[in-house]
C-alpha cells in the first residue's frame, strides 16, 4: 500500500534498522524503543491487522509467529513479551500487521 509506512520499510523507500529477514517476514528495531529491546516483526504482505485476517492469511500469522521465535534465539533473549496491538482501541497506531517483541531489564508493566 503506497501511504503505509511499513509497505515502505519493506520496498526500502524508509530505512530501517533490520534484524531478521525471510521471503515473507521483515523484522526491524523500533525507531521508539519502549524496552531495551524492542524489535517490529511484520508481513511484507499488507495486512491491516489480526481483525482482518483472511482464512487463507492464517499460515502467514503462524508463520509470522515462528519468526518471533527465531528472531528471539538469533537476539538470545532469555525471555520475551509478544504483544500486537489491533485496531485503534486497541492501541493500533501503524495499520499494517506487526508483533513487538520486548525484552531486557526494563520491560514496561501492563
Ligand atoms: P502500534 O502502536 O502497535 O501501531 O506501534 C507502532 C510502532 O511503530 C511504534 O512503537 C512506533 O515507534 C513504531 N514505528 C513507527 N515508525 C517507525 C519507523 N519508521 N521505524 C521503526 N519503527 C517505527
Ligand atoms: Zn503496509
Amino acid at each position: 500500500m503506497s501511504d503505509c509506512i511499513f509497505c515502505k520499510i519493506i520496498s526500502g523507500d524508509i530505512p530501517s534498522n533490520k534484524v531478521y529477514e525471510d521471503d515473507h517476514v521483515l523484522a526491524f528495531h523500533d525507531i521508539q524503543p519502549k524496552a531495551e529491546t524492542h524489535i517490529l516483526v511484520i508481513p511484507k504482505m499488507h495486512v491491516v491487522n489480526l481483525m482482518s485476517v483472511t482464512d487463507e492469511q492464517w499460515p502467514l500469522v503462524t508463520h509470522v509467529l515462528q519468526s518471533i521465535h527465531k528472531i528471539a534465539q538469533q537476539e538470545q533473549l532469555e525471555g520475551y513479551r509478544v504483544i500486537t496491538n489491533n485496531g485503534e482501541k486497541g492501541g493500533q497506531e501503524v495499520f499494517h500487521m506487526h508483533w513487538h517483541i520486548l525484552a531486557g531489564s526494563n520491560l514496561p508493566g501492563f
